[in-house]
């Protein structure tokens, strides 16, 4: 099928960009790699009455280390260039190991970060992967009726963003311009893992870790993340709390494990039922943690 007809603008400044959207009546959509907005449109689940393409805007294509150790990413960075850049390797390790898993080189290559946040696909590797980093996103839009002139921006943990599947909150007059990544700590270590059928394919599971140890061995902050175990991306709180304060042994890696295979929603579908899924959910969370702890180890200070 091809899609419903479309104006089409292609802005070349984030600002252009930002106007274009404020004028089109809640009815104008940002194209940034196209790979899950043009089947959308070819399927015609949906139809915008105006596409604004991001692609020519080289602002928002960007990696850029920050003085805390972390990095900020424009929207518009493709999703290759996180298992590419070093600067990706060194502050945000996570970011570049999940990256290869994210469906096949050709649509990394054309997919973007941002629009892979915005797409808040709770299948989609990039939100777990982000959120369990502590990840912040910055959001643009052009002001509204009785506001001042200027750019109006505000900030949100990305845990925020998420309001239900494939559902954000963004306005349709904004567009999210920026991830801000904050550095890995001395003590921190971070792991990821899924399993798909093959190479390429959505995770039926997987699961992101990220664990910061103390001088003496304890835990003072985790973060667990599951794909594809919900209706959103989300950060299973319980499995975190189990580890906070106490040294994270195997049993309690265990005790966290199933803290997450019991707070997530898994659906089952022609891939696998509930109990599968909880049960990878348990399996891969183990997993990942076990590793994260590893790697913490090596660099307590
Ligand atoms: C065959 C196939 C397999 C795939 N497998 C996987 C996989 O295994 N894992 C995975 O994570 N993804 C997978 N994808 C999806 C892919 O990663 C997409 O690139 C990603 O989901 C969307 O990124 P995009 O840049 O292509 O965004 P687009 O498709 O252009 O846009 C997606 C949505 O986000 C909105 N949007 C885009 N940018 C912005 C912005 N800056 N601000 C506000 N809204 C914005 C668009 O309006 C649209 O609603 C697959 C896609 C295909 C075609």
């Amino acid at each position: 099928m091809k899609p419903a007809p479309f104006e089409y603008a292609a802005p070349t400044t984030l600002d252009e960009a930002l106007s274009v959207l404020s004028r089109g009546d809640g009815d104008a959509r940002p194209l940034a790699g196209g790979q899950s907005l043009v089947p959308m449109l070819n399927f015609r689940l949906g139809g915008p009455a105006t596409l604004v393409d991001l692609n020519a805007i080289e602002e928002l294509a960007f990696i850029e280390p920050t003085a805390d150790g972390g990095l900020r990413i424009g929207a518009m960075t493709r999703q290759v260039a996180l298992e590419r850049d070093p600067s990706v390797r060194r502050a945000a390790p996570l970011l570049a190991e999940a990256a290869p898993s994210i469906a096949h080189a050709q649509i990394r290559t054309r997919g973007t970060v941002g629009g892979s946040l915005a797409h808040a696909d709770p299948a989609a590797e990039l939100p777990a992967v982000l959120l369990a980093l502590g990840a912040r996103v910055r959001i643009a839009r052009r002001p509204r009726d009785g506001e001042s002139d200027g750019r109006v921006e505000r900030s949100l943990p990305l845990e925020d963003l998420y309001l239900g599947p494939f559902f954000t909150a963004l306005e349709p007059d904004e567009l999210l311009v920026e991830i801000a990544v904050p550095g890995l700590r001395p003590g921190e270590g971070t792991a990821f893992e899924e399993l798909a059928r093959r190479s390429g394919d959505y995770a039926i599971v997987g699961a992101a870790a990220r664990v910061w140890l103390r001088a003496d061995g304890a835990c003072e902050e985790a973060a667990v993340s599951l794909i594809n175990a919900g209706p959103t991306p989300c950060l299973l709180e319980d499995a975190a709390a189990t580890l906070r304060g106490v040294s994270p042994t195997p049993e309690r890696i265990e005790e966290a494990a199933v803290a997450a295979a019991e707070a997530c929603e898994p659906a089952a579908d022609m891939h696998g039922s509930e109990a599968y899924r909880r049960h990878l959910a348990r399996l891969l969370t183990t997993r990942v943690l076990l590793r994260a702890v590893g790697r913490a180890r090596e660099r307590v200070a």
